[in-house]
């Protein structure tokens, strides 16, 4: 892909704020409640030609979105997003974890959506823009960090249904603490059996907003059970584990090897998970990325083979999982403790996105 360099035209809010009122929210920021002063955007359009450009990139007060009732991303659901974080090093410095991925990621859940290839060039202009417009907004305690969400969607007013010619590309930053909140205890999993989050073909593999729609049934059956969180089948293929709706699972077995469901089209490439992958391997540790169903799980736990189930992204880092319930059926104990694996692996990984543990692979990049 090309880059390309736009200069972002600079409209700062004029009622940011105060200082006061910022480090009241940065108290206790809990997660997705708050948001900066700020916002990125950058306006994509196809002209009379039939080519189409990204313009118009600026810096703007946060604030409410005008779109046209008609906006294509209102009733067709032309939306996708991304999810990465700022850090704050001992130093000041800000950086973010491995943002060439996301935005190779973006790329590939717009190609999906029908949506413009965004040159990851602006992706990332657009990250240091807001963070060095809202660094004041970076948390500066342990396991804080400042939630970036970059989304693209289709804007255009037309109710025809084919892919939108306007398009926007926007970027908004959210202070977060730890995303389930409290100390990191094991949670409770539901598995949906009334629910598939993706099947072959279809948005699976894409970060798009539908696929968060699909889940959400699913997620009030799990919190109707006293679950965090839904885990989600291949039903059609022999039960085989997929992920949480927003996450990515790893079964640690007793031999130390580290099993995660193969990439099949229906599962959404996490980059946390990736970078877990490639840390488990640099400790000599087996890694398989194979299919494991919902039987070698309930048999693996009772039998003592599998000694340690967790799932992984940006948002929560790494969570241990407790217990998979399946209605009345329990795999696993609520009262189970965090393995040793798990957390070894959650420390390194944390270690090197706040910059207290050697990045050996190049992993992060400064924004400011
Ligand atoms: C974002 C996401 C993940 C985790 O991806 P990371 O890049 O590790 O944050 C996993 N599953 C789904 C469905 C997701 O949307």
């Amino acid at each position: 892909m090309t880059t390309i360099e736009l200069e972002f035209a600079q409209h700062p809010s004029t009622s940011p704020r105060t200082p006061e009122q910022r480090e009241a929210i940065l108290a206790s920021p809990g997660f997705g409640n708050h948001f900066t002063d700020h916002t990125t955007v950058v306006d994509y359009a196809v002209d009379a030609s039939g080519a189409g450009g990204w313009g118009n990139a600026r810096l703007e007060a946060y604030g409410p979105i005008a779109l046209d009732p008609a906006a294509a991303v209102l009733h067709y659901g032309q939306e996708i997003f991304e999810g990465m974080k700022a850090y704050r090093h001992a130093d000041n410095s800000m950086w973010t974890f491995r943002p060439e991925a996301n935005a190779a990621r973006l790329n590939r859940s717009a190609a999906r959506l029908a949506l413009p290839q965004l040159p990851e060039s602006i992706f990332l202009e657009s990250l240091r823009q807001l963070v060095s417009a809202d660094k004041e907004w970076v948390p500066t305690r342990d396991g804080e960090s400042l939630y970036l969400r970059p989304f693209m969607i289709a804007t255009e007013a037309f109710l025809g249904v084919r892919p939108a010619r306007e398009v926007s590309f926007r970027v908004i930053a959210s202070p977060a603490a730890n995303y389930f909140g409290g100390e990191l205890a094991p949670v409770s999993i539901w598995l949906s059996r009334n629910y598939a989050r993706a099947g072959r073909g279809g948005t699976g593999a894409a970060k798009c907003g539908g696929n968060y729609a699909a889940s959400l049934a699913a997620q009030l059956e799990a919190e109707a059970h006293d679950c965090k969180q839904v885990l989600f089948l291949d039903q059609f293929n022999d039960n085989a584990v997929e992920e949480l709706g927003g996450m990515n699972v790893f079964f640690v077995f007793k031999d130390g090897t580290l099993v995660t469901p193969s990439l099949t089209g229906t599962i959404l490439e996490g980059i946390t998970r990736s970078s877990i992958i490639q840390l488990a391997k640099d400790r000599g540790l087996t890694v398989q990325e194979r299919k494991i169903t919902l039987d070698e799980w309930r048999e693996g736990v009772s039998a003592g083979d599998i000694t340690e189930v967790f799932a992984c992204g940006t948002a929560a880092v790494i969570t241990p999982i407790g217990q998979l319930k399946d209605g009345d059926d329990v795999i696993g104990a609520p009262d189970s403790r965090a393995g040793e694996v798990t957390m070894s692996i959650r420390e390194q990984l944390l270690g090197i996105q706040t910059g207290v543990s050697e990045d050996v692979h190049g992993w992060l990049t400064r924004l400011v």
